[in-house]
């Protein structure tokens, strides 16, 4: 028997990283799941593992959003993790990637949740689970202005959408630590020198260690699935203690 037996699960990102490990912990769990990314040759990797199927999708693009769900219908899991990293000060970030940082992060999750929601809220049941992190309204770090404010919005959406629909729907809010994925490797690597840059990231984890996508990944599950029934809008940290 697995925890999601019968349960449909719609996941942006999922080529890699948290949105990857998310989209396999679902399908072991029993679930039908549709796994998406704006990356079509990564994402094709998934296929063959039973239960998922993967389609092309950028976030950015209404209509993509729309059409993909009117041809899949009703989903029980709605796991918005697509997310970008603008890197800088406000100083440095320009108007453009301002407005592509929201875009990718915080509007991608409105569009979803109004292509996705109205068939939810028919049939009285489904999570959503909104991927937010640490650094947003929780803590600062440095060079992650614009990143922080998107992520502190998608704290808000889902606070908030959490009240309108909690008679029959769960808003989820996860918040994510420093989790060992390709593109925080990338980040790494651009600071210069991958060694010292992981260092300064080990530097600030109580743990030791960075956290690992599956143990992100874990934690959607539980939101996704029944055992989370009577928790919404709540926040969920995943973060080995750093903002304790
Ligand atoms: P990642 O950055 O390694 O992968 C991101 C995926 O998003 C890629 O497969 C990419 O192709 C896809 N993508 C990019 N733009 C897209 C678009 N427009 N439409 C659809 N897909 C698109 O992933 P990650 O580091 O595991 O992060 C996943 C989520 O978790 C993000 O929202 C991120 O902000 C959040 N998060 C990550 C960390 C971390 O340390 N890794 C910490 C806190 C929060």
């Amino acid at each position: 028997m697995g925890r999601l037996d019968g349960k449909v699960a719609f996941c942006t990102a999922s080529a890699q990283g948290i949105g990857r490990a998310a989209a396999e912990a679902f399908a072991r769990e029993g679930a039908k799941v549709f796994a998406t990314d704006i990356n079509l040759e990564k994402l094709k990797e998934l296929e063959g593992i039973n239960g998922i199927e993967v389609r092309k999708l950028d976030v950015t693009k209404t209509e993509e959003v729309n059409a993909l769900a009117a041809e899949i219908g009703t989903v029980d899991i709605l796991f918005n993790c697509a997310g970008y990293v603008a890197n800088g000060s406000v100083l440095e970030t320009e108007e453009k990637e301002f407005d592509f940082s929201f875009d990718v992060n915080i509007k991608s999750m409105y569009r979803t949740m109004r292509a996705f929601l109205p068939k939810m809220i028919e049939a009285k049941k489904g999570s959503v689970v909104n991927m937010s992190s640490i650094v947003s309204s929780y803590k600062g770090a440095p060079n992650r202005a614009v990143y922080g404010a998107s992520k502190a919005a998608v704290i808000g959406l889902t606070k908030c959408s959490a009240a309108d629909f909690i008679k029959r729907n769960t808003i989820q809010l996860y918040l994510s630590g420093t989790i060992d994925s390709p593109s925080l490797r990338d980040r790494m690597k651009a600071m210069g020198d991958l060694d010292k840059a992981m260092a300064s990231f080990l530097a600030r984890q109580p743990t030791g260690r960075l956290g690992t996508t599956d143990e992100v990944a874990n934690i959607a599950v539980f939101l996704g699935s029944d055992e989370s029934s009577f928790i919404t809008g709540s926040e969920f940290k995943v973060d080995g203690g750093w903002s304790n």
